[in-house]
């Protein structure tokens, strides 16, 4: 039974306080427990892509799933390879780009009579430039983190009460990337990175101001495949916030005096290049992806109900017939997927045929 506070937090915490109470290990290793603890909610904060672990839900602990067989699948030349396979088979002039969508008005009833062409159609999406498009239905695959901010001005009227409370209470964090590429490697050829376990004391060394304290929040550098002299780190928390807003040479030093100082190694040579993304900035993302937070237990809001359609009564020659107008799609809406590529790309096929199921069969 979960008490009203519970939160993955607080429980792994009083698990772990049971633990080394019933363990009565020394205190050594009752440290290294501690420690290794440590880092491992780091880990789970990008997992989750949280600011804390007390956001996240336990009652829907575990609904996200693995996906099976491979576990990971990299695409060489990027996420945007695929898109650009999926568009080769699409007429050209159906495509365009840098278009941002402003709003989309719907109706929640159309009669088809004598209605001119723009009438006859349940959505008007307007662009930023203010053109106009008139549509039978849309699916809207923007990021929760741009739901979040924007819902409530960009649809008119308002989305139904299950859309706007799965928006609001569904959770959406940060993580960032950061990509340090030294030419050639300063590690041996075994190494495959390096993960920052503080001792109790070594954490002293962030309040002390000799570390930027944003890099207390990596859980280390891993050698990214395929590129022998780039260290690739992940950062979650209020470091995700905060490496955002520092210039990359920053950002490559802080790392730096990371290495030097976690490694006891003063030659580490200053990086060639240092990326950082900060997706949070982006106004089209504002953050990383989603999770299910402990604002759902009470609502029982899932991701699921993120994808449930919007519906649209069309009078026709005195018949009623209901078809969907707003589908919300992408990672947040996967019910056992969410916060994955994989998982956005299901729910985008999954919403088609929905639109195909009721857009060119005359069902009710
Ligand atoms: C640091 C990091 C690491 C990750 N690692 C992994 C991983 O290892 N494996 C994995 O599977 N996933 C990973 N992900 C998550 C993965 O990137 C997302 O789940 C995926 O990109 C979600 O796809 P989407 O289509 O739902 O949304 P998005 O990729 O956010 O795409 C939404 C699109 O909508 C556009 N848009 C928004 N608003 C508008 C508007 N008003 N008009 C027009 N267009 C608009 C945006 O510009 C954007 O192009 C990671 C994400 C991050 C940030």
């Amino acid at each position: 039974m979960l008490d009203n506070a519970a939160n993955v937090g607080r429980i792994l915490r009083s698990k772990l306080r049971k633990h080394l109470r019933t363990k009565g290990d020394p205190l050594t290793i009752r440290d290294m427990r501690e420690e290794i603890f440590d880092w491992n909610v780091r880990l789970l904060m990008i997992e989750n892509a949280c600011f804390t672990l007390d956001e996240l839900s336990v009652k829907y602990w575990g609904e996200c799933q693995p996906i099976g067989n491979v576990e990971h699948a990299n695409f060489e030349p990027g996420y945007s390879s695929i898109i650009k396979f999926i568009a080769q088979g699409l007429n050209q002039r159906n495509i365009r780009l840098s278009c941002p969508v402003e709003t989309i008005e719907w109706r929640q009833s159309i009669s088809t009579g004598n209605l001119s062409q723009a009438n006859a159609k349940p959505v008007t999406v307007t662009l930023a430039d203010k053109r106009r498009i008139f549509a039978d239905c849309v699916i809207a695959t923007c990021s929760l983190g741009y739901l979040k901010e924007n819902y409530k001005k960009m649809f008119n009227p308002e989305l139904p009460l299950h859309l706007s409370q799965a928006i609001e209470c569904l959770g959406f964090g940060l993580v960032n990337k950061i990509f340090l590429d030294f030419g050639e490697p300063w590690w041996g050829p075994n190494d495959q990175g390096f993960q920052f376990i503080w001792s109790k004391n070594g954490r002293r060394i962030f309040s002390k101001q000799k570390l930027a304290t944003w890099t207390r929040d990596l859980t280390g550098f891993n050698i990214l495949e395929g590129h022998r002299a780039v260290l690739l780190g992940q950062v979650a928390g209020r470091g995700a916030y905060i490496v955002e807003t520092l210039s990359e040479q920053q950002v490559a030093l802080d790392c730096i005096n990371l290495l030097r100082h976690f490694l006891k190694r003063e030659d580490i040579s200053v990086p060639r290049r240092c990326k950082r993304t900060q997706w949070h900035s982006n106004m089209y993302i504002r953050g990383a992806y989603s999770h299910i937070s402990t604002n759902c237990d009470a609502t029982a809001v899932t991701p699921g109900i993120l994808g449930k359609p919007v519906w649209c009564t069309v009078t026709r020659e005195a018949r009623d017939k209901c078809i969907p107008v707003i589908m919300l799609a992408g990672e947040a809406t996967h019910e056992k997927y969410y916060s994955t590529t994989h998982g956005a790309f299901e729910t985008g096929i999954r919403q088609a045929k929905t639109f195909l199921q009721y857009h060119t069969e005359k069902k009710c």
